[in-house]
């Protein structure tokens, strides 16, 4: 097979695959170049229904059969998954413009926790808990919440409907997605692997189109109980609103404003490889980038030196070739954003030491950037980039760098490097940050709660909280016994 043949130009509502009702198609580019690389169709509230009925009509039947069977349905897509990791991933590149081999990565951990929640649920287990009068048994039990809907970015188009598919179908759940509009096919073929390894009809739907329209009949519809969207904020907090009417269980994974702290006494090695990865992977665009780096004055200028150094080395291109390590930005709006976010902090006394502007390759590719001299006042202190830009902070104090840390609304992931276990425990207790990396810049991972607090979301993907979020808790009292 080769990476066309996982391009479906169509939507999987009910087991077939099908185009929008009046014919309509939305054309998808790859970033490289703004060619366009094939269609997929514009669905709306019709489509939308037409799966939310179909997901509703096979819930009860799905969500009846053995545990075990559940689970050999997720080893076999599992198996499929890296079976045509290549495939998947080259898909992946096309259409988003990540480098090869992030997306081979991508592939692999979206497998990695389609294997964590087939085991995870054998482990869904209920409680009895002791009851305060004899005669009395109290059983609290747990089970699949019923239809869930699915809203996902383009940064990760694969793994950010892994962690929501896996442990929505472990515990026997049916699922209406809806992946981000510039990069569908990573979605869809969400829909292709489902059918491919035996799911029965109407389980897995996903449609693509409007996202108001789609994200509007999942939510008016009191049968879909659960919604799980990964994005920015401001659309967060719009779908939070809207659930209210019909009173659904929500997941939001949202914006982030990662703090990257650098101590004095911290391995400059490490420390400037967690910064290069936590920086520049998928060119600044993703959610736990680093987002403001603060050095303490001791260390401040050998970090600069070896993180310029760095960055000048890395090799922008199409992310097909071999050795690229930044691939172009999504957009044009992406690009200007970044360009915007240089020229604020420009005015503001800040630096530009490499990069800064638009690549020579022309299109979306952005020069990786690192400036100097950053100050609370510029406008990246407080909004995600979302880019590959680096701006460094100086700090003198712990007091002081926990405070500048923390002075956001998003709390999603933070960073700090250090060699002193008692600072490590104190970050860890004063950072107001969901996931918190001591000296690693890389810290996603299947076994571990991935979510954020403040305004960076509700609810845990990943870990055993991941499965959670897709279970209701009922208690049944026994009397008379
Ligand atoms: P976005 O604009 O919020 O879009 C995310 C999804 O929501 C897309 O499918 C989009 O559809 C849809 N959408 C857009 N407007 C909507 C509306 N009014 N109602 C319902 N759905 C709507 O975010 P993005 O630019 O794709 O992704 C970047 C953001 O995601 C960043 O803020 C990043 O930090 C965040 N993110 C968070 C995590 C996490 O785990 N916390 C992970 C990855 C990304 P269309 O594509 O059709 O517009």
């Amino acid at each position: 097979m080769a990476f066309q043949d996982w391009m479906k130009q169509a939507n999987l509502i009910g087991g077939d695959w099908v185009g929008a009702d009046g014919g309509e198609t939305i054309d998808v580019t790859n970033p490289v170049d703004g060619s366009v690389i094939g269609t997929v169709p514009k669905g709306g509230r019709a489509e939308t229904a037409r799966a939310i009925d179909a997901a509703a009509a096979a819930f009860p039947a799905f969500r009846d059969i053995s545990l075990m069977e559940r689970c050999g349905l997720l080893w076999k897509l599992h198996d499929a998954l890296m079976d045509h990791q290549k495939d998947l991933a080259e898909l992946l590149t096309v259409e988003m413009g990540k480098p090869l081999a992030e997306a081979m990565g991508e592939i692999a951990i979206g497998a990695q926790y389609v294997r964590w929640f087939a085991e995870e649920a054998r482990r869904a287990k209920g409680e009895i808990v002791p009851a305060g009068v004899n005669g009395r048994r109290i059983l609290v039990t747990k089970h699949a919440i019923g239809v869930v809907g699915m809203i996902t970015p383009w940064n990760f188009p694969s793994s950010m409907l892994a962690r929501k598919v896996a442990p929505a179908l472990a515990v026997g759940c049916t699922v209406v997605a809806k992946p981000a509009t510039a990069t569908p096919y990573s979605g869809l073929a969400w829909g292709a692997l489902a059918e491919e390894v035996g799911y029965p009809a109407g389980v897995v739907n996903v449609v693509t189109g409007s996202a108001r329209e789609i994200a509007g009949a999942i939510m008016d519809d009191a049968r879909v109980r659960k919604v799980t969207f990964t994005g920015s904020t401001e659309v967060g907090k719009e779908l939070i609103r809207q659930s209210a009417d019909t009173v659904k269980k929500v997941s939001m994974e949202l914006g982030g404003n990662a703090p990257f702290l650098v101590f004095d006494d911290a391995d400059l090695d490490r420390a400037v490889e967690g910064a290069m990865v936590s920086k520049f992977r998928n060119a600044g665009q993703t959610c736990v980038c680093a987002n403001r780096i603060y050095v303490q004055s001791g260390i401040h200028d050998a970090f600069v030196e070896r993180l310029v150094e760095k960055t000048r080395a890395m090799k922008v291109g199409d992310g097909r070739e071999k050795g690229v390590e930044q691939g172009p930005m999504i957009d044009m709006d992406a690009v200007e954003k970044v360009e915007a976010f240089v020229e604020d902090a420009t005015s503001k006394g800040a630096e530009v030491v490499t990069g800064g502007g638009r690549h020579g390759k022309g299109g979306t590719f952005f020069e990786p950037t690192v400036m100097t001299g950053a100050t609370q006042a510029m406008r990246f202190a407080s909004e995600e980039i979302f880019g590959p830009l680096a701006p460094i902070f100086r700090f003198e104090t712990e007091e002081e760098a926990i405070e500048m840390a923390n002075d956001t609304v998003y709390g999603l992931a933070c960073y700090a490097y250090t060699a002193d276990l008692g600072r490590a425990f104190r970050l860890n207790e004063g950072l107001q940050y969901g996931m918190i990396g001591i000296n690693s810049g890389l810290i996603t991972t299947v076994e571990a709660p991935f979510g954020g607090v403040k305004e960076s979301g509700l609810g845990k993907e990943g870990g055993s909280q991941g499965l959670e979020d897709y279970l209701e808790t009922k208690y049944v009292c026994v009397d008379g016994i």
